[in-house]
């Protein structure tokens, strides 16, 4: 059934994978309630932008009576709160912009959206849904023979992002047991795919091979991360919104574990062996890359178990790491071409 879902951050990496799913492939009329950011990309909903099932309103989600008014004249049946501050690198060197959207803000929506459901009829109450996606970092790192993150793990956030995320994890749980606000949690890996902000380490990795600069890698480049593809995130996103259980946490990834150093250079051998026409791709692996100083704090692996939201919810990556990175590849090259 077509519902009208109200998103925040839609303008964003994931946000706007899953705007453009939402709308093209499952029929919702979506709200977009975006700040627009640096990390914002509008050319993300081009294909969107003047489809009669989309609307946007440019809105911090700590503003309380634009927000307000916002729920009040839109009506929406869900909510799914992607609207963030995301970069763990920006987290360390400038930490108050993390603090006011992520813990801040979602406060404020939380708030908003208790008030709001109240007033609901009973049929309404039934479909209402606060879908808080959240990050895999909430729970620490692991050493390398540890069991993959399941959703019963303690939380141990490392750097001001994740330890931001985990706060309104807390929150949004809170309000669920103490206001019986009907929330959901999802807590995902990293993702990859089309239109991520440059600064971020996929669309960085391509950029600098494809322009013949070296590409630098924290400290050992051993660090582990579990990448899903992007479409794959907001198909699990849809699925959790419309079937998960109310109260309940899912964990999202995509089985593949990469250090960062097998990702730059599985991203190398690709455009090697696809690219070398158009490219300068140095033959020696070792000359694209340079060891730099390592994050402080840096995470050394994070692993997520799945298993919960494909027994309960039939949910499972359609793409491996190998076609995920292929399109994901291609995709950039073709934008960083023209
Ligand atoms: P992003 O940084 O690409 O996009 C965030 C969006 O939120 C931007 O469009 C920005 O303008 C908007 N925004 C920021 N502050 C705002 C505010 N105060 N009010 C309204 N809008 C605001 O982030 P992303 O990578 O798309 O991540 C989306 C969500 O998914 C985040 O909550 C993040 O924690 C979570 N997540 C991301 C990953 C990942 O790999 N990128 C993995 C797991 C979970």
């Amino acid at each position: 059934m077509p519902l009208k879902i109200l998103v925040t951050g839609g303008s964003g990496f994931i946000g706007s994978a899953l705007v453009r799913i939402l709308i093209n492939e499952y029929d919702h009329d979506v709200i977009n309630i975006d700040k627009l950011t640096y990390a914002a990309n509008p050319k993300a909903l081009e294909s969107v932008e003047s489809n009669n099932k989309y609307k946007f309103y440019e809105c911090d989600i700590c503003d309380l009576d634009m927000v307000k008014e916002i729920f009040n004249k839109e009506k929406p049946n869900k909510i799914m709160h992607l609207a963030a501050e995301s970069h763990v690198d920006r987290s360390i060197s400038s930490s108050l912009d993390f603090i006011k959207t992520n813990i801040f803000g979602t406060y404020q929506l939380l708030e908003i959206s208790r008030n709001y459901f109240n007033k609901l009829s009973s049929d309404e109450k039934n479909l209402f849904t606060f879908h808080h996606i959240s990050t895999d970092e909430v729970y620490g790192d692991l050493s390398l023979d540890d069991p993959s993150f399941t959703e019963l793990h303690r939380y141990k956030p490392s750097s001001p992002y994740s330890a931001s995320k985990a706060s309104s994890d807390h929150l949004v749980r809170a309000w669920n047991r103490t206001y019986d606000l009907p929330i959901i949690i999802t807590n995902c890996s990293n993702n990859y795919g089309p239109f991520q902000n440059n600064e971020k380490l996929i669309p960085t990795i391509i950029r600098k091979l494809f322009s013949g600069e070296k590409v630098p890698i924290y400290g050992d480049g051993n660090q582990i991360r579990d990448w899903l593809y992007v479409n794959d995130h907001a198909h699990a996103l849809h699925k959790v919104s419309i079937e998960g259980k109310i109260g309940e946490t899912y964990n999202i990834g995509g089985n593949s574990e990469r250090t960062n150093l097998e990702v730059v250079k599985e991203i190398w051998q690709v455009l090697k062996n696809n690219y070398s026409t158009d490219l300068k791709i140095n033959d020696d692996f070792k000359k694209c890359i340079e060891y730099i100083t390592d994050r402080p704090g840096h995470d050394r692996r994070y692993a997520i178990d799945s298993s919960k939201i494909s027994n309960e919810l039939g949910w499972k990556p359609s793409e491996t790491f190998a076609s995920g990175f292929k399109k994901t590849i291609e995709w950039y090259i073709n934008n960083i071409k023209n």
